[in-house]
């Protein structure tokens, strides 16, 4: 019996979103991000989409999500953003990843694992993030290592820190030391491979960014970087989260509601309950924030906190809602829209943790109308695929 409550994820946003971006960059190949299950999307019909729509190669933070696109049978090329631990480098090589190195130490277990079989990996450059990626001073070095330990310097790399806040310095700064870094390569005859430093608003926002491949999640998933930017390209966002309303009630003035009674009512008030909860992603203080769900085309507000499994919403006055009605707490309803990025502004963070949070027990139903391959049966718009 399923819930009625879903993640509709529309696969056919996700190719357009990926052919917009790909026609954005080129002549720069596009590596689509699937990393925390396609941020929320589902990692293998967003992989098996992307590449369908022109993705060159893919791109996860685990070697174990990199394990999980080969098991659906994911063939394009998938690069591990960060160097995998020592003992997951064998895995990686047995599943044909291509890790990232940023030490001596990555750089011989990745040898190690590979045997001198000349194994594409990416050298990651830390030019100004100060999170992972080598020292600047210390690319050569380990260029040259991993050359003479037999593995192909197929790509280096670094990543931008603020690309998403177009008018600061430092990513011009961070272009300049990745470029000084190409240089000192240049110097000792190192090629460098497929160079690259845009995440998704390096892509959309700084062309010089864009180099020879682009690495794009957010935007994959239609989803702006970051709020009020102005984006060379229309994305539409692929994810729409609704549940029917499962019970109607009222409570008289004075009354209060949900765990708490934090939110008491001035005037009688009509109820509708929605079957989501922040075990299924939405955040427990959203409501109190003064978040609000689509319901016949009409803004509602969330009232209380959010629970475990419900929310409750007050739709005193305008058209009646009935058990059964269609409650959007994500996406387009009528002429309205609540995006990701209007949740993040609420609770004081950004859309990508929005999209993450929906986790394994909320449905996922993928719509879509373009097949993606010759064993995949083209399903109507509205079909759920796959368990979830
Ligand atoms: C997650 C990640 C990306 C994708 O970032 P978006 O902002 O979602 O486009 C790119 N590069 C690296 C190294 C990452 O970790």
């Amino acid at each position: 019996m399923p819930r009625h409550a879903a993640a509709h994820v529309d696969l056919d946003a996700v190719a357009h979103n990926v052919a917009v971006l790909k026609d954005l960059v080129a002549p720069a190949e596009l590596c689509v991000v699937v990393k925390a299950d396609g941020y929320g999307h589902g990692a293998e019909d967003v992989a098996h989409t992307a590449v369908a729509a022109g993705a060159d190669r893919l791109a996860v933070a685990l070697v174990e999500e990199g394990q999980e696109l080969r098991d659906v049978g994911v063939e394009a090329p998938v690069l591990v953003l960060s160097q995998p631990p020592a003992d997951a480098m064998a895995d990686a090589f047995a599943a044909g990843l291509t890790p990232t190195v940023d030490t001596a130490e990555g750089i011989d277990a990745a040898a190690a694992a590979s045997s001198g079989s000349g194994w594409a990996v990416h050298l990651k450059v830390d030019t100004g993030m100060h999170r992972v990626g080598c020292d600047p001073a210390d690319a050569v070095v380990l260029a040259t290592r991993a050359i003479e330990a037999g593995l192909r310097l197929e790509g280096t790399f670094t990543h931008l820190a603020v690309a998403d806040e177009p008018e600061r310095p430092e990513t011009s700064c961070q272009l300049e030391r990745f470029a000084a870094v190409l240089a000192r390569l240049a110097d000792v005859g190192v090629d460098p491979g497929l160079r690259h430093a845009a995440n998704s608003a390096g892509a959309l926002l700084h062309p010089d960014a864009r180099m020879d491949l682009v690495r794009v999640g957010i935007a994959t998933y239609g989803v702006p970087p970051a709020p009020g930017l102005r984006l060379p390209v229309e994305l539409r966002p692929a994810m729409v989260v609704s549940a029917e309303v499962s019970h109607v009630g009222r409570a008289d003035a004075g009354e209060g509601v949900s765990y708490g009674l934090r939110h008491r009512f001035d005037r009688p008030a009509e109820l509708a309950v929605v079957p989501l909860g922040y075990a299924d992603g939405v955040p427990r203080r959203l409501g109190e924030l003064g978040a609000e769900v689509l319901i016949g085309g009409v803004r509602r507000p969330i009232r209380g906190v959010v629970t475990m499994d419900q929310l409750v919403v007050e739709v005193t006055g305008g058209p009646p809602v009935s058990v059964g009605d269609e409650a959007v707490l994500l996406g387009r309803q009528g002429d309205d829209e609540v995006t990701a990025d209007e949740w993040a502004e609420l609770l004081g963070t950004i859309s990508y943790e929005i999209v993450c949070g929906f986790g394994p027990r909320l449905p996922r139903r993928h719509l879509r109308r373009v097949s993606h391959g010759a064993d995949a049966a083209p399903a109507a718009l509205g079909d759920p695929i796959g368990p979830r």
